[in-house]
């Protein structure tokens, strides 16, 4: 349930709706709008009879919500989130470029792509130091050493940095080193991941489950709000589908639907949801298209010598063209800010 209250309610009148709310057992979420403040109400378990808020002062009135997500939904929130991470905005008519080699493989390694694409205009700087691997045998990532020269990295180009979390133990380390979390496709359902992830003040990337709904998705992301942290990126990164001719399938359709839901930003990583770095660009193009908030590539300059991803990173020459590609679309999306540099 939403509750409105009326126009510059006293501190008195919204204590009260607080109390009320907890009284009953549930959690009220102080929700501040450009005009009036509204009061979110989650825990319930049933339908709650709006006349318990209405007949409060300074309440004006009580909107039942009938959606499973509360406060993931624009019914909760109208003006869409804005997230910062140093000068880097993720929300309406910005579009973030993230880029960066998939795993971590040695400072050298990281340190000279993470400058390539700084030069080419990227916000962000990626690479996994944990990586959840489909076979135990595969590159799982230098762990803390990873994360100690993404560190470095980020010194050296000033580039704010996302890396993944995979467990509750890397979470911790993840949180001390990097600027973004990212929750991964295979934890978009690890409800006590999410949770410790909400515990924290941190923005967290998080990913689409391999096959998860969207409304499964943002169920996901309102297990990380409800614990207190409202900075929720989503990131679509592809879907199983019966086609293999690519990795996964992007559903470019879901950066609209999620647009149309919930307030929270979005990106596209083309990469994993590809899986052929031809297809990268496009696809990239494709999301700033549909109206995302920013992507997320690959970028290898020895693909072939990677230790993790190589078919679907492209090389640093590529992406310098994406992100002029980008500039000169971006005008026509609405999106001021592309590669940094607007
Ligand atoms: C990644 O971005 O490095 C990654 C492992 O992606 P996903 O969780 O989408 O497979
Ligand atoms: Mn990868």
């Amino acid at each position: 349930m939403l509750i409105l209250l009326v126009n510059t309610p006293t501190e008195a009148q919204i204590e009260t709706v607080m109390a009320r709310v907890r009284e009953i057992g549930c959690k009220p979420h102080l929700i501040p709008g450009e005009h009036s403040i509204a009061i979110g109400i989650t825990g319930n378990s049933q339908a709650l009879d709006p006349g318990i808020f209405t007949s409060l002062d300074g309440v004006s009135e009580a909107i039942p919500v009938t959606k499973p997500f509360k406060l993931a939904s624009h019914d909760f929130k109208h003006a869409k989130t804005e997230i910062h991470v140093g000068s880097v905005t993720f929300g309406p008519k910005h579009f973030v470029v993230i880029a960066g080699p998939c795993a971590v493989e040695s400072e050298e390694q990281t340190v000279r792509i993470a400058k390539a694409v700084k030069a080419a205009g990227a916000n962000v700087l990626r690479g996994g130091a944990f990586k959840p691997r489909t076979s135990p045998y595969a590159f799982q990532g230098l762990g803390l050493e990873g994360l100690k020269i993404l560190k470095t990295a980020r010194e050296q180009t000033g580039l704010p940095v996302v890396t993944e979390a995979v467990d509750i133990q890397s979470l911790e380390l993840v949180n001390e080193y990097a600027d973004i979390i990212q929750l991964g496709a295979r934890n978009m359902q690890n409800f006590s991941l999410l949770q410790a992830a909400g515990r924290l003040r941190k923005p967290v990337m998080l990913k689409r489950g391999l096959s998860a709904t969207v409304d499964e998705w943002l169920m996901a992301a309102e297990y990380i709000l409800n614990e207190g942290n409202e900075q929720v990126i989503l990131c679509e990164r592809g879907i199983r589908s019966f086609d293999n001719f690519t990795r996964n399938t992007v559903d470019i359709g879901a950066v609209i639907g999620l647009q149309l839901q919930s307030h929270l930003p979005i990106i596209v990583d083309p990469s994993h949801g590809t899986g052929r770095r031809q297809m990268v660009i496009p696809m990239g193009k494709a999301a700033l298209a549909v109206g995302a908030n920013g992507v997320m590539v690959d970028v290898h300059d020895r693909p072939k010598e990677a230790l993790c991803d190589g078919p679907q990173a492209i090389l640093p020459s590529e992406f310098s063209e994406m992100v002029a590609t980008l500039r000169k679309m971006a005008p026509a999306t609405g999106a001021h800010l592309v590669g940094g540099l607007g």
